[in-house]
């Protein structure tokens, strides 16, 4: 039997073509599960990603729903969705996030509220949400994407980095009060993954995120240079692969152990060893 047959798992994030949360839909599909993928904006890409799980999964192990998890309520609508279509929920996938290369002194209200909003309290109420279903069924798995930026900084990653820094602590509390309803709660931080927010510094989402809320100037940043310092800091050489993250979370919502809690996997090609 395959490692997720039967389960239910919700994947944010799930619809860019390079993505990881795509990547990670697609091998919980592989695997059999149900998933429900969600994303906000990108609904033919979201479209695309459900029907390249179906292809893998099945008609009807798969669904997929348009939410804004940045607004108060949205993120429990989500799981309600994910009750609706299967019944149950054995894993969430927290992976949805923005990004907002500015300087510090450039960050504006909207954008810090926006950010924690998105990144921060959509997996905080998406968890909550989670537990009663979890807990009737009598365990789960909850897997917050973070970031190798949650351990060490880089240049106009203030706010991204504060996020998934303060993921990888609420990792650690909900592990530490949920390990006896048998829910494991474990973070997965990536280092830098070949997709296309990593190619264009997330330029494209954060124009529409700033025209949207009224924020600073565009983002700045030359991208040349910025790749190549990239490369340097990354001891092996290269870019991450998606399907090395969704390997990953298939080990954390499948096959590991549950004494296996609280933790920050790493997977980041020795970014954060210097
Ligand atoms: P992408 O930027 O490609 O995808 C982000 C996803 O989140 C999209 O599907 C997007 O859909 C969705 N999303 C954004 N805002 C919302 C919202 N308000 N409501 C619902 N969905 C939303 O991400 P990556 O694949 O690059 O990264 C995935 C995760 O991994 C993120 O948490 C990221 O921080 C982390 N990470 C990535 C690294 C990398 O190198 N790529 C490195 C370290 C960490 P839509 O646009 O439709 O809203």
């Amino acid at each position: 039997m395959a490692d997720l047959e039967g389960k239910v798992a919700v994947v944010t994030g799930a619809s860019t073509p390079h993505g990881i949360g795509r990547a990670i839909a697609r091998r919980f599909a592989r695997e059999q599960a149900r998933v429900l993928l969600v994303a906000d904006r990108t609904e033919e890409q979201l479209e695309d990603a459900a029907r390249e799980c179906r292809e893998l999964a099945g008609d009807g192990n798969i669904s997929s729903a348009i939410v804004d998890l940045g607004v108060p309520g949205q993120p429990e609508a989500m799981i309600e969705k994910a009750l609706a279509a299967f019944g149950r929920i054995d894993v969430l996938v927290n992976n949805a996030a923005l990004r907002a290369p500015y300087d510090f002194g450039e960050y504006r209200r909207a954008t810090f509220d926006r950010m924690i909003s998105v990144n921060l309290a959509a997996a905080f109420f998406a968890s909550q949400a989670a537990l009663g279903p979890m807990r009737a069924q009598g365990g789960g798995r909850i897997i917050h994407v973070t970031s190798q930026l949650a351990q060490v900084v880089a240049p106009q990653r203030a706010l991204y980095g504060l996020t998934k820094a303060a993921l990888v602590n609420l990792t650690k509390s909900m592990a530490f009060e949920l390990c006896r309803d048998n829910i494991v709660v474990n973070a997965l931080s990536p280092g830098p993954i070949a997709t296309e927010p990593l190619k264009d510094m997330g330029l494209t989402s954060m124009r529409e995120l700033y025209e949207g809320h009224g924020g600073a100037a565009a983002p700045k940043g030359d991208e040349a240079s910025w790749n190549d310092d990239l490369l340097d800091r990354v001891p092996i050489g290269r870019l991450g692969e998606v399907e090395e993250i969704a390997e990953v979370a298939l080990y954390l919502a499948a096959r590991s152990p549950a004494f296996l809690m609280g933790q920050e996997i790493v997977v980041d090609g020795g970014y954060v060893l210097r």
